[in-house]
């Protein structure tokens, strides 16, 4: 006999139960090839995705969640989610920004970081925005690059170009460019240094503003998941032995999600501490703790923490 229940709705959680009728899957658009692909495929599979993804593969669909993904060029799919052929994606802020397509940040996911920056010539003394007055920009970030001229009231021209932005100062096309800097190799080698950050940027997930319901809970499932997997990096387990008058001290130090877990340890006067440490403030705490009597410290990695 069929699951009453799961005849309603999509068994999200029973993923045993596919044999029930499905509601349309979410589309998710990553992209194809690049330097997204490889981490935003990693964090799927993290949250519990399971998928093939086949080179040379246009489209795959998970087997244990309702979720397609869509193997798109990156700087396609703000316009793939506005013509709703995808639901959602994963593209950098960069690209999200400039597209200034129909979409909704949903979640900031900590990958591909990286920085949008104005480079002029070696030789120049850039003193700031006013440098770029009347001078011609090289970018493939127009609209991102207007926005910050307008933003100081400087008038430059923006001339698009889609790729190999660095060469443009050295043929002549342009005084200056806007582009993304990782170790600044290519600027050097182009004759040219960075001048300003205008953006920095990391992976986010966007998605359609108008997405029906049904969909909107798949997201929100998704979500939950991508952000266990995200506190999860952020946060170690740790254990400890401690003498029984440092614990006060101690759990003030990692007060962990509600306080640490305390158990007796065979030697007497003494305790056994578990808590969670943020991985930000890891070394400060644990020269804290080291002070405060801690001994045999062990650190171990979470794979996901739900609040
Ligand atoms: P194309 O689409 O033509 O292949 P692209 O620059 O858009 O080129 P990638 O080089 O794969 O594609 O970059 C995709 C995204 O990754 C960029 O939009 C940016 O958000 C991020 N990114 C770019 N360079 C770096 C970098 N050096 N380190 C980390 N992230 C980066
Ligand atoms: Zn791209």
């Amino acid at each position: 006999m069929l699951d009453q229940q799961a005849f309603f709705y999509y068994p999200l959680l029973h993923p045993t139960k596919m044999l029930t009728p499905m509601k349309s899957p979410l589309r998710i658009a990553v992209q194809k090839s690049g330097r997204l692909q490889e981490e935003s495929l990693k964090l799927l599979k993290e949250s519990g995705l399971h998928f093939n993804n086949g080179k040379d593969q246009l489209k795959t669909q998970a087997d244990n969640f309702p979720v397609e993904l869509l193997f798109l060029r990156d700087d396609d799919i703000p316009q793939y989610i506005e013509d709703r052929v995808a639901d959602a994606g994963i593209v950098g802020e960069n690209v999200f920004r400039e597209k200034q397509k129909n979409n909704k940040l949903i979640q900031r996911l900590g990958f591909a970081k990286c920085r949008l920056s104005i480079a002029v010539p070696r030789t120049e003394n850039y003193s700031g925005a006013q440098w770029l007055q009347n001078k011609n920009i090289a970018t493939s970030y127009p609209n991102i690059v207007q926005q910050f001229l307008n933003d100081r009231g400087v008038k430059a021209g923006i001339h698009e170009i889609s790729g190999s932005v660095e060469i443009a100062p050295g043929i002549g096309l342009a005084d200056a460019i806007c582009d993304i800097v990782s170790s600044g190799s290519t600027l050097m080698s182009n004759g040219l240094k960075e001048a300003e950050t205008i953006m920095e940027s990391e992976a986010v997930l966007v998605a359609t503003p108008e997405l029906e319901s049904s969909k909107k809970e798949i997201l929100d499932e998704l979500l939950f998941r991508v952000q266990a997997v995200q506190s999860a990096k952020n946060n170690k387990y740790i254990l400890m032995n401690c003498p029984n008058e440092a614990i006060a001290k101690i759990t003030a130090v990692i007060p962990g999600m509600k306080s640490p877990t305390i158990m007796a340890l065979g030697r007497p006067g003494w305790s056994s501490l578990h808590s969670v440490v943020d991985e930000n403030d890891f070394w400060k705490k644990i020269n804290q703790l080291k002070s405060l009597g801690a001994e045999g410290i062990l650190v171990i990695p979470i794979e996901k923490m739900i609040a």
